[in-house]
């Protein structure tokens, strides 16, 4: 199944110069797939006819040549490219792809993900670099498909393991400097901006930039082309004929590509499930407009996320209109903002943008605050506001608060919790997507199917995305008529592999998610959150006892100390038990001179294990502490 059937589409072609890739044999229904020799040589002599299409740069197809005259039954198979996704499917969060081709290899994104809900502790999630590092010789670079958290949040990560040059639009590269700067390596990293219909060389392949539309600016895809073929990367995209910045998705590239012939496409999948089209951004600027307007006399505070900069100028043009000021609050907005500020891609009037410390000075009905939190994260802004806890800011009846973002999947109770206690605190919440108070970044049905249709792959892999929207752009990609056989849903860590001819699943590498704790990276494995997990549902309790190692004697204790075990206060004799069972496995094993520590512990830990989960069916962990003395 993974196999294409059309192994020798070139056969008994006449001799001349041929493409590896060709589009027309993807339109074919698999019905006819076994009868397709006749209709190949049709195609080969058409194609034989036409002119060359003409090189635009030497990059493009390195390794066209002349069909070789031996080995007459095998189709022209080029080195290998491999694909491997180490991050990006079967999920939303942390994309990063890797291009291998002989001996050349790089990157496209590096992103984070959120942690799950039984992360505990856990800050952030990236994908496992190990492949990557042990590869490292043949890593010639990074590109970067726009400037969001799950396409860059994981770069300084991998940056401290492989220093390679990073290459991305201005604003992408812009934000990537804030990060390498928290980080403290911006100085020994390599950024490039690149401009769309740019070409940046990996070895023996090469990146096209394409610009996209997006819900930041400066996004593109990227048009690989190797050995094999050109595959076309789309990031995040959608079709937006009125962006409010930047120019409108490169359609005419993307098409022009397909004329030509595409091997393979990777298209993001968030929105595969949704028909139809993503309404322009422009859309939300006239619900912002209405909003306000029949704001008199309110404060307004919107939600959204922090890398929409887009939004955020429709904002700030909307208070405009009505003579309000802005106020920021979120450390992510804040850096965000200031680096779309200093590169041009927003546009505020000069004395708009008052400090949030000072906004005690300003009358609540001239006031816009613009927030982070729209997911409900507990650690945000806005929740922190709904709690009563925000420095600043505290939630009054005369507050119209604007969530302009729709839940991502999984964030819908984190939302709802943040909306009910707006509401208990009187304010005016308006959360709802049938507001159109958000457009989606991402492309719906129509928009996949337009980048199919144009494109016009041999081969179609569904990225960014779970199962759900990667199987549902599948079916797209059916009703388009890419044949079943080569259309590929995979997974991370799987390498996909082709000569241009054929693409198969030809094997796995180590990918997974490494968690990432505070600073440290990585130190969070299983056994961590196990124990966290163990610590938040039955709490902790230690026994601590002093020994004399010479002779085997108790110098003090046991003590038991215990910490978010229920039980404890109430039951100062469940204390005094387990105290008077300790006591007495001790003295049964102690003896003088003892070196075995561990099993006296795990006889501690069994015996009283077994005690506590007797009197109260709860297992706390039970963790001895023994001082030699
Ligand atoms: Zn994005
Ligand atoms: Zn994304």
């Amino acid at each position: 199944m993974l196999k294409n059937n059309n192994q020798n589409p070139q056969e008994q072609k006449p001799k001349e110069k041929i493409r590896p890739a060709k589009p027309q044999q993807n339109r074919r229904p698999a019905k006819q797939q076994p009868r397709q020799t006749a209709a190949k040589q049709e195609q080969g002599a058409a194609r034989a006819k036409k002119p060359q299409p003409k090189r635009k740069n030497e990059n493009q197809q390195p390794r066209q040549t002349a069909k070789a005259p031996v080995a007459n039954t095998k189709a022209k198979r080029s080195a290998p490219l491999r694909i491997i996704p180490l991050g990006g499917l079967n999920e939303i969060g942390k994309n990063m792809y890797l291009y291998e081709c002989s001996n050349d290899m790089f990157i496209v994104d590096c992103g984070l993900a959120f942690p799950d809900d039984d992360m505990l502790g856990v800050d952030l999630v990236i994908p496992d670099f190990t492949y990557v590092v042990k590869n490292k010789d043949k890593l010639r670079g990074i590109v970067l498909t726009h400037g969001h958290e799950d396409h860059i949040g994981g770069l300084a990560y991998l940056l401290k393991k492989v220093n390679v040059p990073v290459y991305g639009t201005r604003l992408t590269l812009g934000l990537v400097e804030g990060k390498l700067r928290e980080h403290g390596i911006l100085n020994q990293c390599t950024l490039k901006v690149i401009q769309p219909r740019q070409t940046v060389k990996m070895g023996c392949m090469c990146v096209e930039f394409i610009r996209v539309n997006h819900s930041i600016p400066d996004a593109c895809a990227f048009a690989i082309h190797t050995p094999a073929g050109v595959v076309i990367h789309t990031g995040d995209f959608k079709v937006d004929y009125t962006p409010i910045e930047g120019g409108i998705i490169d359609l005419a590239r993307f098409g022009e590509l397909g004329n030509k012939g595409v091997l393979a496409l990777l298209s993001e999948s968030t929105n595969a499930e949704r028909p139809g089209y993503t309404m322009s951004e422009r859309r939300v600027g006239a619900t912002f407009r209405n909003f306000f307007a029949n704001a008199e006399g309110k404060r307004i505070i919107v939600a959204t996320f922090s890398s929409n900069i887009h939004r955020i100028q429709q904002i700030i043009d909307s208070a405009a209109i009505h003579g309000r000021k802005v106020a920021v609050s979120g450390r992510s907005m804040i850096n965000v903002l200031q680096t779309a500020i200093d590169l041009n891609y927003i546009r505020v009037p000069k004395g708009m943008l008052v400090d949030i410390d000072k906004i005690g000075k300003i009358p609540p009905e001239e006031l816009v605050i613009v927030t982070t939190g729209s997911q409900g994260e507990p650690m945000s802004a806005l929740s922190r506001m709904a709690s009563n806890e925000h420095r600043q800011v505290t939630i009054t009846p005369q507050d119209l608060i604007i969530i302009s973002a729709n839940p991502i999947p999984g964030n819908e109770k984190l939302v709802g919790r943040v909306v009910n206690e707006l509401m208990k605190a009187g304010a005016n919440v308006i959360y709802e997507a049938m507001y159109d108070v958000h457009v989606s970044g991402h492309a719906c049905q129509d928009e996949l199917k337009m980048m199919i249709s144009l494109t016009r792959p041999k081969f179609f892999i569904p990225i960014h995305g779970e199962y759900k929207h990667m199987f549902k752009h599948k079916e797209l990609a059916l009703q388009l008529n890419i044949p079943e056989e080569n259309i590929f849903i995979a997974d991370n860590g799987n390498v996909l592999e082709t000569d241009g001819v054929d693409m198969k699943l030809s094997g796995q590498v180590t990918a997974g998610r490494v968690l990432i704790d505070g600073l440290g990276v990585g130190d969070v494995g299983s056994v961590v959150l196990r124990d966290r997990k163990h610590l938040a549902q039955d709490g902790l309790i230690i026994v601590v006892a002093a020994i004399n190692k010479a002779t085997g004697k108790i110098m003090s204790g046991p003590d038991i100390v215990s910490r978010g075990f229920v039980y404890v206060r109430e039951s100062e004799e469940l204390m005094d038990e387990s105290r008077a069972l300790m006591l007495s496995v001790m003295e049964k094993n102690l003896t003088p001179n003892i070196r075995e520590w561990g099993t006296l512990k795990n006889l501690m830990k069994d015996a009283l294990g077994s005690f506590i989960f007797s009197k109260t069916r709860r297992s706390p962990m039970i963790l001895p502490i023994i001082m030699e003395l």
